[in-house]
């Protein structure tokens, strides 16, 4: 180690994940310190607008609150819906992974993952809302990049390799060689899109209203992309009876789900096969042989490596850590030079 190294001041540069359903925060040298849900919770009082919860303590409440308060999602569709409350949102959660601001020995460089799909005017705001929150310095990584050296990925070599990102609000299909992107294309299509699929058939089929965190669960437990034989797994879910207009609980099968989110599925299976239309064919031929990794939540979906893999006839493969692999890769870009150039200045 060299002098230079022994007498720098700890380093709290970080790399941030700023999902559209979870948030995941990388401090150099320490790894991932922090996951949690893109969630704030705003309380209005006379016109007056304040925090009252980030974070999973604020996804808690989605749903449940009062009429003053309200649990907003600034991201949703991938992009920065209410600046003001993502800048907030953003702040809590880098004071949150320094266990408290006077910690902080100098300001932190700070690497935020943006889809590759955002516009200059978004890019800007993200990087506003960094400064304000703190930062001395922020770089801009593209989130397919990020997935993809996450994934361990041989970005920065002439091969060509892609990556299928499927978050809540949007799905990034993107190929990459040589630390950049041959080839992107995100749709605002993942699995927020399935949740609303889901409850709108639990609707139409049995007049039940189930929330949003109801649809959710209900995805995690027997949503799958295959469809299975005869009624598959049976769950029994409550909501509200739409025509009694009372609490009530019924049994849902799994063959309901998968026909329920055959649709948005559709949708990504769409961008994938798009992607594969218009990579060059040297870069495609190296994608027949090393196939295609999927990260991101909707990585975990049920067969959702089966369903690529028929509609594309290629090898599909989940990613390690789906749903940080976004981070570790930022996180992993700042710390290794081999990968500073993926770093773009914001
Ligand atoms: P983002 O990057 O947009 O914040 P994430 O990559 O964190 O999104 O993924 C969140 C999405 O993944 C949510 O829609 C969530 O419901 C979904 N997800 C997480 N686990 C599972 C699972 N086991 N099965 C299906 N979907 C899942
Ligand atoms: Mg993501």
């Amino acid at each position: 180690m060299s002098f230079k190294h022994l007498f720098r001041l700890p380093s709290h540069d970080m790399a941030i994940d700023l999902g559209t359903v979870n948030t995941v925060v990388y401090v150099r040298g320490r790894g991932i310190v922090l996951n949690e849900p893109s969630v704030v919770a705003i309380e209005t009082n006379n016109g007056v607008r304040k925090v009252r919860a980030v974070g999973s303590d604020a996804k808690l409440m989605m749903g449940k609150t009062p009429a003053n308060i309200r649990a907003i999602r600034p991201l949703r569709d991938g992009v920065i819906a209410d600046l003001e409350v993502a800048e907030q949102m953003i702040k809590h959660f880098i004071e949150k992974a320094h266990g408290g601001r006077s910690r902080l020995p100098r300001r932190p460089e700070m690497a935020i993952c943006v889809p590759s799909g955002s516009t200059t005017v978004e890019r800007r705001a993200i990087r506003d809302a960094a400064s304000n929150a703190g930062a001395s310095r922020v770089w801009l990584i593209e989130e397919p990049m990020s997935a993809a050296i996450g994934a361990d990925l041989p970005v920065t070599e002439p091969i060509g390799a892609m990556v299928v990102d499927i978050g809540g609000g949007t799905t990034e299909v993107a190929v990459l060689s040589l630390r950049g992107l041959a080839y992107s294309n995100s749709v605002r299509v993942g699995g927020d899109k399935m949740d609303e699929a889901i409850s709108a058939s639990i609707r139409r089929r049995h007049n039940l209203m189930v929330g949003e965190a109801t649809s959710e669960r209900i995805k995690h437990q027997i949503g799958t992309a295959l469809r299975p034989d005869g009624d598959g797994i049976i769950m029994q879910v409550k909501g509200r009876d739409l025509v009694a207009g009372v609490p009530t609980e019924i049994s849902i099968a799994q063959s309901e789900i998968a026909d329920a989110i055959v649709e948005p599925l559709g949708h990504i299976i769409g961008a994938v096969r798009m992607a594969l239309e218009h990579t060059p064919p040297e870069l495609a031929a190296d994608i027949v042989d090393r196939g295609i990794v999927v990260t991101g939540g909707g990585a975990l979906l049920h067969g959702i490596d089966e369903a690529l893999s028929r509609a594309t006839g290629l090898q599909v493969t989940i990613a390690e850590d789906a749903l940080i692999c976004v981070a570790k890769g930022a996180g992993r870009a700042l710390e290794d030079e081999n990968y500073r150039g993926v770093l773009l200045a914001a």
